[in-house]
């Protein structure tokens, strides 16, 4: 593709994603189709001859229905993932530069603006000075990371003896049991086995019970075990439930624990002065994540983590062979995660900002904070229904409970109902479970929505699980 076919298909792609965000609120929310249905629009051999890109917008639109639409003003699932049209163009001028980070020396642009803008998100989030910031692609690979680091540091960084094959006492790490399902998995990956791995019982708040963790490190160290790791989440999955931060921090620091602090979806609020009592202590976690890519706006994919002391994490995850060695005394952002190559993903950030500022990031999340606590008053006023958890931030779990209804019958009508709401395309909530029976999870906080939406929704809602007779004639 020369650079003048790139301007001319280039422009009329531009044109076409603009007027997909400007038609979003007419297409249904929930993808339409049936597993294979798109694949199914592809000749099974690939091309042989270039085909061109005439009639690539129309190409294009046979793809829609195959599209859950998150960035629709009626997409109240799983969790907001915002991609503001800045974080577009911050994408393709990342492409268009063609740059791929590895060491300084490699894009020393593409690093020194990460550690710019890894800064600025720093101080957005209230967080010390001491702290320093890498992009990682999802929380997923942070909670890794951050466990294999904490698996070294506890080890005395047995990776350059016999590794934890040749440890004599296992490693343990402690999560609660409403940790995302990314926790676990980062534990298992990072070697510490199923057996090693406590679930930490949690409160009528859903959040974890510290005399729970105490106990079980207790318990641990009673039988020769080493723990290793506490994993806070600000922000549980189910519930946006919140662990108590300051207790943890406390308790690890105490008994030697490594504490990754796990603010994935909840860290976009602590934009907001007001909401940073949330997770008070956090300057003593030795990890922090939290994804800009989920309710802040800074497209998929971006995900900060944060270190307290980088040391631990460049030790754990450096490697010096011959032909990468420049002499130039300067961060290589190789030795801060797993992959060797990264893209120019802090321009994203920096989009963000010369389009929105920090007020405009604030206005944006407060105005989500107050449509949540409409929901939920709503809900609450109203016979039936419940709010099965508190709502500190955007998520609000319910439940329509009628009369005469439980156990397993109920889970079918809430289950019946969210099915009605979704397959009708004007909006997209998700069910799930919490302490054993399905709930109604919305999700408040796509770049568009605004509060009549949320009250088409609530109507919406009403409709779909309220029985017949008991709405009014
Ligand atoms: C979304 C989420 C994750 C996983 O995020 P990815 O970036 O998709 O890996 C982990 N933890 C919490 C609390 C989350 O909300």
């Amino acid at each position: 593709m020369s650079p003048e076919e790139f301007k001319r298909v280039g422009y009329a792609l531009i044109d076409w994603i603009a007027e997909y965000r400007a038609r979003l609120e007419q297409l249904p929310v929930m993808a339409q189709v049936q597993p294979g249905e798109i694949k199914a629009l592809f000749d099974p051999a690939p091309p042989q001859r270039p085909q061109g890109f005439e009639g690539i917008q129309e190409e294009l639109e046979a793809l829609l229905p195959g599209l859950t639409h998150w960035q629709s003003p009626n997409f109240f699932a799983w969790f907001p993932s915002n991609a503001p049209l800045s974080s577009v163009l911050a994408d393709l001028v990342a492409t268009g530069l063609g740059q791929t980070g590895i060491t300084w020396q490699a894009s020393p642009a593409l690093s020194e603006v990460e550690e710019a803008m890894m800064d600025w998100l720093r101080q957005m989030l209230g967080l010390p000075e001491g702290f320093q910031g890498v992009i990682q692609d999802t929380a997923s690979t942070a909670a890794l990371v951050a466990l294999l680091t904490a698996r070294e540091r506890a080890s005395g960084y047995a990776q350059n003896r016999g590794g934890l094959q040749a440890e004599e006492q296992p490693l343990t790490v402690y999560v609660s049991d409403q940790a995302h399902s990314s926790v676990p998995k980062a534990a298992l990956l990072a070697g510490f086995g199923q057996d090693n791995l406590r679930l930490i019982e949690t409160d009528d708040r859903f959040a974890m019970r510290l005399d729970a963790l105490a106990g079980a490190i207790e318990r641990d160290r009673a039988q020769g075990r080493k723990p290793c790791a506490v994993v806070a989440a600000v922000g549980t999955t189910a519930t946006t439930a919140i662990d108590p931060v300051r207790d943890l921090a406390e308790l690890c620091r105490e008994q030697g624990l490594w504490l990754h602090v796990d603010a994935a979806m909840a860290g976009s609020a602590m934009l907001l002065p007001e909401c940073r009592s949330l997770w008070e202590g956090v300057e003593w976690a030795d990890s922090i994540s939290v994804n800009p890519h989920k309710w802040l706006g800074m497209a998929m994919d971006l995900s900060a983590y944060f270190v307290r002391e980088p040391q631990h994490l460049i030790r754990a995850m450096s490697t010096n062979p011959s032909y990468l060695a420049s002499g130039v005394e300067a961060r290589n952002y190789k030795d801060w995660g797993i992959p060797l190559g990264r893209r120019f993903r802090a321009l994203k950030i920096w989009f963000a900002l010369k389009d929105q500022g920090v007020e405009g990031l604030q206005a944006r999340l407060r105005r989500d904070l107050e449509n949540a606590r409409w929901l939920e008053a709503q809900v609450r006023a109203t016979p039936g229904w419940k709010v099965l958890a508190p709502v500190p931030l955007q998520t609000v779990c319910v439940r329509f409970e009628p009369p005469g209804l439980s156990g397993e019958a109920l889970d079918q009508h809430t289950l019946d109902w969210v099915n009605r709401v979704n397959r009708s395309g004007q909006a997209f909530i998700t069910p799930a479970m919490l302490r054993g029976r399905w709930m109604a999870r919305v999700s408040i906080g796509a770049e568009p929505t605004e509060r009549h939406h949320v009250e088409a929704l609530w109507q919406l809602m009403r409709q779909a699980a309220e029985p017949i007779e008991a709405a009014p004639r």
